[in-house]
């Protein structure tokens, strides 16, 4: 049995984390199992660091900003091994390059290309348990990569499906997957299960829980997953093939505050104009979300997209460079709300619950999009919370 266990933010945040961490490890080795553990850097040291990088520069450097970003992960680690060790269970600490996670050269925001599981593979069967810094990898250059914010549950699910690890356990702040974030919605329900496609879905539309590309990988590659709180014994939500679901109307709600919304006003409209804009944007990593064009009225028409909001800089600087964009518009005090279900395939009207329950709020909404299982929609930051709440409340999510 293998089992590979990542361990967040706040769960490694302090030093008597750590040792609880140490001591929860031990639980599972002591089960029997193989251990291979993955952590985060403690809760708030990334943000400090790309802070810190970000004082010299927009733009930083991408290769000295991984160098920098990837320490985080490397202090908790390397205490966690020391821990273990001290408390008799021979431990050994690797980086991302030594662990053989192999990625591309693009920093910051690095893709897994494979892993060389020939070091882990060798400290198993020497019966350590192997901790690993989460977030980071190597090019086959030699430079240091990180995997993208919340990158270490990729990391984790990464090394599971590489290792053929029977289990990969997530263990969090929260007791597991919830109908919606707790912090907010005290009534929000803890799922015993979630099907990967919903989990993808809430992942992508801001549940932090999990990264959405772990939750993609995991599927992929058959990785059995679970999350679940390192506070307390709790069972956590299994991550599931849909299969194994009942089909409910609506599962979650997800509110993601990173976004920003850009406005073009009068764009010219002919074709290749939305190819020069979109083209240029993603030379630069940043991923666009939601689009909306108008209809165009006299040979003009107006764009609006959203970016995430920690790049809309560097958005705005890829604008300002472009012929086709002279009137825009930036706006940040915008949130993104989005509405998960299965059950949407077969049954309309979930739209149309939103839309009453927002509207009797008082609630604008900006942007709509929606996709076979979600509806997402913008609105003014200052109702993220409330708006959260009322819909919660309308799909009954407490019951
Ligand atoms: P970690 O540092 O352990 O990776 P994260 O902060 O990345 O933890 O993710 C856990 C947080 O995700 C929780 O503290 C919770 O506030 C937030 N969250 C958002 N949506 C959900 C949800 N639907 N279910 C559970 N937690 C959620
Ligand atoms: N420490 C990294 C971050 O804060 C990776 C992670 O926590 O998963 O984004
Ligand atoms: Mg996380």
């Amino acid at each position: 049995m293998l089992v590979v266990q990542k361990f967040g933010g706040t769960s490694v945040g302090t030093l008597e984390r750590i040792k609880a961490t140490a001591k929860r490890v031990i639980e599972t080795k002591q089960s029997g199992a193989d251990v291979v553990v993955v952590v985060s850097a403690m809760s708030g040291v990334t943000n400090q660091l790309v802070e810190y990088g970000e004082h010299f520069s927009k733009e930083p450097y991408g290769p000295a900003m991984d160098m920098l970003l990837s320490s985080g992960e490397q202090v908790t680690s390397s205490l966690l091994a020391i821990a273990l060790n001290d408390m008799g269970y021979p431990a050994v600490s690797l980086t991302g390059a030594m662990a053989g996670m192999y990625t591309d050269n693009v920093h910051t925001k690095a893709r897994i290309t494979h892993i060389d599981t020939t070091r882990l593979k060798r400290e198993l069967k020497d019966g350590k348990i192997v901790v690993v810094a989460g977030f980071q990898g190597v090019t086959a250059d030699g430079d240091i990569t990180t995997l993208g914010r919340g990158g270490s549950d990729l990391s984790a699910v990464a090394l599971a499906g590489a290792l053929n690890a029977d289990l990969c356990e997530i263990f969090t702040d929260v007791d597991g997957v919830y109908t919606t974030d707790p912090r907010i919605e005290k009534r929000a329900k803890k799922l015993e299960k979630i099907s990967y496609e919903e989990m993808l879905e809430l992942a992508s539309a801001g549940a932090k829980v999990l990264q959405t590309r772990s939750v993609e990988l995991a599927k992929k590659l058959n990785v059995k997953l679970t999350t679940r709180s390192s506070f307390n014994h709790n069972e956590g939500t299994q991550i599931v093939g849909e299969e194994n679901m009942e089909k409910v109307l609506v599962s979650g709600i997800a509110l993601d505050k990173n976004q920003a919304r850009v406005t073009l006003r009068g764009v010219i409209d002919k074709p290749g104009i939305a190819a020069e804009i979109f083209n240029a944007l993603a030379d630069k990593n940043i991923n666009v979300d939601m689009i909306i064009q108008n209809v165009g009225v006299d040979g003009t028409t107006n764009l609006g997209f959203t970016v995430p909001q920690n790049e809309l800089e560097i958005a705005k600087d890829t604008m300002s460079k472009l012929s086709a964009a002279k009137n825009i518009e930036y706006d940040d005090a915008i949130v993104k709300i989005s509405i998960i279900g299965v059950g949407m395939k077969s049954h309309s009207g979930v739209a149309c619950t939103a839309f009453d329950t927002l509207a009797r709020e008082g609630i604008n909404i900006q942007m709509i999009s929606t996709s076979e299982i979600k509806l997402s929609v913008v609105v003014d930051q200052k109702y993220a919370e409330l708006a959260v709440r009322v819909l919660h409340d309308a799909y009954e999510l407490d019951k």
